[in-house]
């Protein structure tokens, strides 16, 4: 696969976003909104990213993919994160499962799911986080026992985002009890239609419902479903954190307000405010290059579990700048429920949670400096 990417390339696929995001504003079809990549679902304008090869960038093109280069594809990710654009449909499937099962899953598995992906037509949720394993994410009780032909899954997953719009969903769960709980975990991919599957809605502060509560009771899993080696899901877990962790939604989930906040100060004469403001652009700039770096290291074939976890961190801390900053302005007095502002604020608690929060973030990365 050539990964080399030629700034020309990156400037079309750029120029292609936005005439894409810009026509479907005009027409009126979506509004820029913060937190997109998690809240905007809307399978029509994923199916059309799909039908302009937007979707499995990278991947080969016997599993449909492009071909290009995760530098390619930082160029589309932020130009769709920069319009806050209604990508949640295929966000999950594309930045996280299918480069896991490219990895780690069995020729069967890559040749049925990876289309589907590519088309849209599997729709993926995350069946990490359970009632007592959330940052602790090796106590996942749920677990899957060989059957006739496959696996029985057994367990209580929480807070999976769009369980009830996904036609899949990826589980870790636990296939061995033993004394190092790192140690027996599994990773699985389960039809949501499949019997036993049962989900309820968890509605969040700001009112909007993409969380969930997923039971799996007695639910078959074929044996092919599993991704990777029996027993080594934690192994394999932690290097997908790092594709759901060093992307650029990392910086730039409230990105259309702080699009605003800097047109704003560029009119005011508050050299307080613009002095803040250039102080956020430049972190902004280098927390850009290190989506860059990030993305590069996949282009190598690398899982850069600790650039990606540092990537979290500082753009967690970046995003609840933004915030701040944006309290003390005009744009940030009276928020309402619907306001950019608004709606910018309510998602942000979310922010330094999900995918690992800044204390775990901090301990994976002084883990790795102290082996290396
Ligand atoms: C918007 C959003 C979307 C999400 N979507 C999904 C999804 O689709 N699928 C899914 O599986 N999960 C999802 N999650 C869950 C997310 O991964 C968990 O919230 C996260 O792992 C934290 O777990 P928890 O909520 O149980 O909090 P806890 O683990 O209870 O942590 C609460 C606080 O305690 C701190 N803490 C915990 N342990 C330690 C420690 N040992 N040392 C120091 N501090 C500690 C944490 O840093 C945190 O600040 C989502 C969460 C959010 C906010």
């Amino acid at each position: 696969m050539d990964h080399f990417a030629p700034q020309e390339s990156c400037a079309a696929l750029r120029d292609e976003v936005r005439s894409v995001t810009s026509a479907w504003r005009s027409q009126g079809r979506y509004s820029p909104r913060s937190d997109a990549w998690l809240r905007a679902f809307d399978l029509e304008f994923s199916k059309e990213l799909a039908a302009r090869g937007l979707i499995g960038m990278t991947w080969p093109a016997e599993f449909g993919g492009g071909e290009r280069s995760n530098v390619e594809r930082l160029a589309v990710t932020e130009e769709l994160l920069r319009a806050g654009a209604p990508v949640a449909a295929h966000w999950i499937g594309d930045r996280q499962i299918g480069p896991a099962i490219l990895r780690h899953g069995s020729r069967e598995l890559q040749e049925e799911i990876l289309p589907q992906i590519v088309s849209v037509d599997a729709i993926f949720c995350l069946g990490m986080s359970e009632p007592e394993a959330g940052s602790d994410l090796a106590a996942v009780r749920t677990t899957a026992t060989p059957a006739d032909g496959g696996w029985r899954l057994n367990g209580h997953k929480i807070w999976t985002s769009h369980a009830h719009r996904a036609t899949h969903a990826y589980v870790l769960a636990r296939t061995e009890r033993t004394e190092r709980k790192h140690h027996g975990l599994t990773e699985f991919v389960v039809d949501m239609g499949a019997a036993g599957v049962m989900v309820s809605p968890i509605v969040d502060l700001a009112g909007e419902h993409h969380f969930n509560e997923v039971r799996f009771e007695d639910v078959f899993i074929p044996a092919h479903r599993v991704i990777g080696e029996i027993g080594a899901g934690w192994r394999q877990v932690v290097e997908q954190l790092s594709f759901e962790r060093g992307g650029a939604e990392r910086v730039l989930s409230s990105y259309p307000v702080f699009a605003q906040m800097v047109a704003h100060a560029a009119q005011q004469s508050d050299s307080e405010l613009r002095v803040v403001v250039g102080s956020l652009v430049s972190r902004l700039a280098v927390l850009r290059q290190l989506c860059w770096e990030v993305a590069r290291a996949l282009d190598s074939g690398q899982a850069p579990v600790q650039q990606a976890a540092a990537l979290k961190y500082l753009g967690n801390a970046f995003e609840r700048d933004v915030i701040e900053a944006l309290r003390r302005t005009e744009l940030g007095r009276e928020p309402t429920m619907s306001s950019s502002f608004g709606q910018a604020l309510l998602a942000s608690p979310g922010f330094g949670l999900r995918g690992g929060s800044a204390e775990v973030l901090l301990s994976l990365i002084a883990k790795q400096e102290t082996r290396a």
